[in-house]
């Protein structure tokens, strides 16, 4: 049992660390800002804030430097910036066709981005392991070799148990139950924590945060490629479900009569509007690709009708079920990704007609439907938010003399 005054104590150091928090989110997410910004965002007072910043700045994960005077009254305040080459990490990604790395530093300042294309089809865990390490590697020899990353996440496209790092399922790759997370670890030889996530869900964090679903607190993303991911956002939180596996909105049955799906059922939501589908309704093979895709949205920009009717098509499917998504969940916006981005401009009044005969009127005047602004990158740079996120909620953590945050962190 705590005495009356240990548990002021144990009540102000609560305060302390989520007053730290406060600050260092509103500089993650913001940028640089003022001392009197700081106050006005955080609801502290101006006497707080000086200090908490004094603690971060002594830390090294914080800057302040002199305002410039803008010919306003009253003394001006100094700018905080975050240190962002203090406080790294790596984020990684294994997209359909192609693999990516990022090293990325606190307030989403991008240091190193690589992105190598990988032949499509499926490949053994060894092989995507030696990949990625190789391309981190590469990374971090373009950078200091003090900096450190902290932590490290990868975005897949595929079913992951986040807890344990395990992808239950990715058809793209031909994996089931394969222990990604602790193979990445031994071989990155980091001696970090990584986190393995859903690329779709990270998708939707880094649109939230950085992209094209700012300001809104409730958010669906969607990504199109072969399969059809989702991200969804509740409230500023992901919608996760028991085991991590909720969003998969590309398994709404949709179409009884339809095709087979990957996962064994028939007329999943992506096999109306799917890479597939597209490919099929404009006469190419099933299987073609990106170079299929490409031409297909070459024809189509061209005025071929072919294209033009089968991404109209797909537009329409992708209405549908949009409809029905935006009656579920009642987003402020939904973020399109990947291939449904790219064929957008043809299909935006498809798909506004499709939302207002199918969702609820209600619902369909809070929601905007709009493409995703961070486009191929989104689950990368949505990896390393999730990467961060540990140093936002308790950034006390890493206030300790240099050196002795990479072993706090691997703690
Ligand atoms: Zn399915």
């Amino acid at each position: 049992m705590f005495t009356g005054r240990d548990e002021v104590g144990q009540r102000s150091e609560t305060v302390r660390r989520a007053n730290l928090s406060a600050i260092v989110r509103e500089l993650h997410l913001r940028g640089p800002l003022s001392r009197s910004e700081l106050v006005a965002r955080t609801g502290l007072t101006r006497s707080a804030i000086r200090a908490l910043i004094g603690e971060l700045v002594a830390g090294e994960l914080v800057a302040e430097e002199p305002a410039i005077r803008l010919g306003t009254p009253g003394r001006p305040s100094p700018v905080v910036r975050l240190e962002a080459t203090n406080a790294v990490v790596l984020a990684l990604e294994i997209a359909i066709d192609s693999l990516a790395v990022a090293i990325v530093g606190a307030g989403g300042v991008i240091l190193e981005r690589r992105r190598v294309d990988r032949p499509r089809g499926h490949s053994t865990l060894d092989d995507i392991v030696a990949d990625l390490a190789e391309l981190a590697r590469d990374a971090r020899s373009r950078r200091p070799a003090a900096e450190r990353p902290f932590r490290v996440a990868v975005a897949v496209a595929g079913i992951v148990s986040r807890a344990s790092g395990i992808v239950r399922f990715a058809p793209n790759l031909g994996w089931v139950d394969v222990p990604l997370g602790a193979r990445l670890g031994e071989a990155l030889g980091l001696d970090i924590p990584i986190d393995v996530a859903n690329e779709s869900d990270l998708g939707a964090l880094a649109e939230f945060r950085r992209g094209a679903a700012r300001g809104a607190d409730d958010v669906l993303y969607t990504h199109g490629e072969v399969g059809v991911g989702g991200g969804i956002i509740v409230d500023g939180r992901p919608l996760d479900g028991v085991g991590g596996y909720g969003g998969e909105i590309g398994h709404m049955p949709v179409n009884p009569a339809g095709r087979a799906c990957r996962c064994g059922s028939t007329g999943c939501w992506e096999t109306e509007v799917g890479e597939g589908a597209l490919l099929s309704r404009a006469g190419y093979p099933l299987d073609g690709g990106r170079a299929a895709v490409d031409a297909v949205l070459g024809e189509a920009a061209a005025g071929r009708p072919e294209a033009l009717a089968a991404i109209e098509q797909t537009g329409t499917w992708l209405g549908i079920g949009l409809a029905g998504l935006v009656n579920i969940l009642n987003p402020r916006r939904v973020v399109l990704g990947g291939l449904f981005a790219r064929i957008f401009p043809f299909v935006d009044d498809i798909v506004a007609r499709g939302l207002d005969r199918g969702a609820l009127v209600a619902s369909r005047e809070l929601v905007s439907v709009v493409p995703s602004t961070l486009g191929v990158d989104a689950p990368l740079l949505g990896a390393a938010e999730l990467a961060f996120e540990p140093l936002i909620v308790d950034p006390a953590t890493w206030l300790v003399p240099r050196g002795a945050v990479a072993s706090l962190a691997s703690a």
